[in-house]
């Protein structure tokens, strides 16, 4: 959508073509019976380039500050201000006091990090500023800023280890480990995980809910003059021809094709016959790197509809909470012993998935998010939306799916969600839930096509088949075929909201350049 926005307010010809009748993708809200409810991402991080596009795109957007609570076992803190990483170190302390020197050194490096995070947020991006217009940011930000900025990319490059190898340098203890880090994706990049506290205090939430972000550039689209298509899924493209075939078999001529979903399908789509052995060599050798890759972690959600006010539901912590209900932590949950279960799946029992997923509810961290404490017109007077998540691997699901009892799975992980969570930091969920339902992994991967339901693009436990340094992130929206482009959070990791933005934004730039010369 920003690239449709930005191709078309240059005056390019653009067509947006999207398979769902929704727009936005995992930037996307729903209402059922009252309750508005988000599809995807709960809040969004300005991270120096959310206003700045709505900014420079002359969009006007009415949000406000999205909280967050951290909270573990019957600890909650509200992360506020920069205050509450004192208050975060106090709580781990209270939680570990054996650990207290090695939470005291982690704090350190996470204050060290939001340091970083200062300077690379610090100012407006600047691949959203006219730099010939605006010499005032030229002269008196962007330059006095740069070297600064290449001074923190070459320490967040050195930090790029995956969290749970960085942690094991500093803390002995397991627990507190995955109390630190188990809400992040496997292997997720040292700087990045720790770079979260930052990102809590970044967090912001459109009045109306995030699905107004994909509204306001709908209407920006179709203003300067872009066409958009709905519930037309791309099937196929032929590279050498410039069309791209829709399920309908209708088919679309390109000068210009930026493909914004998943990458996987793209390599799948393409022909190649035809082109030019240079670009069909490189093609294949990209498409076998791709197809090797995985989508990173998926996620299950649990939308619950709450016969309470959510008056109730402030006292206890902001609308978006980090909730562990148990310090002991996942240890291996999630990982070997769910990767055994895997392996010898034919073999497993039914009980044997049960029991494990007794621990693997119990142990984790959720994400809740409760959209009418950021804006209360969101919820039916004296009642409560909830949407209660948590990290959740595909091919669980998958293997489920198959034996041919996903239905009973998902019931058995609701009720348990359910039991842990009214057990522990909201009793008052007993008895009081007029009606629930929930999406999976693989609900994630019908809807928006993502590969492996994931929700951040790449995983890091494999090798990175796209840019992941933000000094050439300019080249990540590149294909090896001159006139496709690729955009979204498939183009760069790690990616998010901000990144998918800014890489729809780069790769509108590369045309419109193109289409000058
Ligand atoms: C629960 C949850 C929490 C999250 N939390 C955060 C967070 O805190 N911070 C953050 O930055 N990010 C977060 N994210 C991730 C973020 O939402 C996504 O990374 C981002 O929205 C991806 O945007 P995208 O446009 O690249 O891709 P998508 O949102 O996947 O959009 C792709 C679009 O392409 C369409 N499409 C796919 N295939 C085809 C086809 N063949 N033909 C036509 N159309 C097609 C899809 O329908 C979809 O609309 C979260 C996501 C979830 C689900």
């Amino acid at each position: 959508m920003t690239s449709a926005a930005y191709l078309s307010r240059s005056g390019q010809k653009v067509l947006l073509i999207e398979k769902n009748k929704e727009f936005g993708g995992l930037v996307n809200s729903f209402t059922r019976d009252g309750f508005h409810f988000e599809a995807g991402v709960r809040a969004l991080e300005n991270a120096g380039i959310i206003f700045p596009m709505l900014k420079d795109l002359n969009i006007q957007l009415e949000v406000v500050k999205s909280p967050v609570s951290v909270g573990v076992e019957n600890e909650i803190i509200d992360i506020d201000s920069i205050n509450g990483l004192v208050k975060y170190k106090e709580l781990l302390i209270r939680l570990f006091p054996e650990s207290e020197s090695e939470i005291n050194d982690v704090i350190k490096i996470i204050r060290k990090i939001m340091r970083h995070m200062e300077v690379l947020y610090g100012i407006e991006n600047p691949v959203f500023k006219d730099l010939k217009r605006d010499k005032s940011f030229l002269f008196k930000k962007l330059l006095p800023w740069l070297p600064k900025f290449i001074f923190t990319v070459g320490k967040i490059n050195r930090m790029n280890m995956p969290v749970e190898d960085y942690l094991k340098t500093i803390v002995k203890n397991p627990s507190l480990r995955d109390v630190i880090a188990q809400h992040f994706f496997k292997n997720t990049p040292a700087f990045f995980a720790l770079s979260y506290f930052s990102l809590y205090l970044d967090y912001f939430y459109p009045k109306g809910g995030i699905g107004k972000l994909s509204e306001v550039l709908k209407i920006k689209i179709l203003e300067y003059g872009g066409e958009i298509k709905t519930e037309t899924k791309i099937i196929e493209v032929l590279a050498d021809k410039c069309l791209v075939r829709d399920q309908n078999d209708s088919s679309y001529k390109y000068d210009n094709l930026i493909w914004a979903a998943d990458l996987k399908t793209l390599y799948k789509i393409v022909v190649t016959e035809g082109l030019l052995p240079k670009f069909k060599i490189k093609f294949d050798e990209t498409k076998s790197t791709i197809l090797q890759n995985r989508g990173s972690d998926s996620v299950f959600s649990l939308f619950l509809e709450v016969d309470v006010p959510i008056e109730s539901f402030r006292k206890i912590a902001n609308g978006h909470f980090f909730y562990t209900p148990s310090k002991s932590g996942l240890g291996e949950t999630h990982r070997k012993e769910l990767n055994e279960l895997l392996r010898n799946f034919k073999n497993v029992k039914k009980e044997q998935i049960l029991t494990w997923l007794d621990k693997f509810t119990k142990l984790n961290t959720y994400e809740i998010s409760i959209p009418g404490l950021k804006d209360p017109e969101l919820v039916p007077p004296g009642k409560t939306g909830m949407i209660i998540s948590l990290l959740a691997e595909y091919d669980l699901f998958k293997e489920i799916q198959k034996a041919g009892w996903l239905n009973e799975f998902i019931s058995e992980l609701e009720n348990r969600i359910l039991s842990v969570i009214s057990d522990s930091v909201y009793p008052m969920l007993k008895d009081k839930i007029i009606t629930h339902f929930s999406f999976t992994p693989l609900s994630i991967e019908d809807r928006v096509g993502s590969s492996e339901g994931a929700i951040v693009g790449w995983s890091f436990e494999k090798s990175m088949p796209v840019v992941n340094k933000i000094q050439i992130s300019d080249r990540s929206v590149l294909t090896p075929v001159p006139s496709i482009y690729q955009a979204g959070q498939w183009a760069y990791s790690p990616a998010g909201v901000p990144m998918s933005i800014l890489t729809g934004k780069l790769a509108a730039d590369k045309i419109i350049k193109k289409m000058k010369n």
